[in-house]
């Protein structure tokens, strides 16, 4: 979600900060899926046999991880701090010592921050080509972050103590990282499909969207999707003008992402607890409220700053508040083009 240079360390914390003590209600009855292993660090959420995510607010962008016989693939690497910690959970989740594949689901730190610290050490790495310059233009940002990692370990509570063992890791080596530490080396274009052991995993880009290089992770056979950005689960979501986002774009590609559904269909957003496909039908109708709103706000004639101090009631009750005036004059301006 986040990685605009406004939007500095400080309003991070602060809107991660209050977005954690909220109450978030999931869309899916849990139940049966919450079952942590007592031996990985991070806490993780079995959804079906071999397929684990992480969403939790105050840890970055949500995380998945399937497992089968040999491989294991990471979608999306949270920040540098948690790195290691990731990869030591991927391969606790699989069978040991397995071979690493990792997507990200578009370029913003917080889900790409750990790169640098799984990319030279998977056999595989993706992302889709727009996202690749994007990723190495944040080299500086991403060793500043590790660097910060030990601190910031310290202040979470109840943190696995081995995580701040791996924080110090990563913040040691942040020095030495280089673009090509960063980046993953393979690039998508609209369609791509791999392998993890059995299991096909289908890479789907729709256009711009949250950003010009908004990827869906699609396991057709176990009917689960990470639908990265796109969706924001019961929060605000993000407006990034300078990553390429596009509002009417955006439907465009939930609208596709829907036709992968069906009733059962388990969907990680990258923010927000998981949900279904209802999660991703809210995400459409939050987009579809906002540019009628502020279409309607411009035909009478009101300025941005007007336009952005009001609220309507699609807004109610949704988590990120900090960004939703951010979000209405992302639109604005879209619309005022
Ligand atoms: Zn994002």
């Amino acid at each position: 979600m986040l990685d605009h240079p406004t939007l500095t360390r400080r309003s991070f914390l602060v809107l991660t900060g209050t977005a954690a003590a909220l109450t978030l209600v999931p869309t899916r009855a849990l139940g049966a899926m919450t079952r942590v292993r007592a031996s990985t660090i991070l806490p993780w959420t079995e959804l079906s046999e071999g397929i684990h995510a992480i969403a939790d607010l105050s840890l970055g962008g949500n995380t998945m991880v399937v497992a089968d016989g040999p491989g294991v693939l990471l979608v999306d690497t949270k920040f540098a701090h948690l790195a290691y910690a990731l990869v030591a959970d991927a391969h606790t989740l699989s069978s040991g010592e397995s071979s690493l594949t990792l997507v990200n689901t578009h370029h913003h730190g917080d889900h790409t921050s750990g790169n640098g610290f799984i990319v030279p050490n998977a056999s595989k790495s993706y992302a889709h080509k727009n996202a690749i310059p994007r990723i190495e233009a944040q080299l500086d940002r991403m060793k500043l972050g590790a660097q910060g990692g030990p601190a910031q370990v310290g202040r979470m509570k109840d943190a696995d103590p081995r995580l701040l063992e791996l924080a110090a890791k990563a913040a040691d080596e942040s020095d030495a990282l280089t673009t090509n530490d960063i980046a993953p080396h393979s690039s998508i274009g609209s369609n791509e499909t791999i392998t993890i052991g059995a299991t096909k995993v289908e890479l789907h880009h729709f256009g711009a969207g949250h950003t010009d290089n908004d990827v869906v992770v699609h396991l057709p056979d176990r009917n689960v999707l990470h639908t990265g950005d796109l969706v924001f689960n019961t929060l605000h979501p993000f407006f990034d003008p300078e990553g390429g986002y596009s509002a009417k774009g955006w439907i465009v590609s939930l609208k596709h992402t829907r036709e992968l559904c069906d009733s059962d269909t388990i969907v990680i957003p990258g923010h927000g607890p998981i949900g279904d496909r209802a999660s991703i039908d809210a995400q459409i109708r939050y987009l579809e409220s906002i540019i009628d709103e502020v279409q309607r706000a411009i035909d009478s004639g009101k300025s941005k700053e007007e336009t952005q101090a009001m609220s309507w009631g699609f807004m109610d009750g949704l988590g990120f508040e900090q960004i939703r005036e951010r979000a209405i004059g992302a639109v604005y301006d879209e619309l005022s083009k």
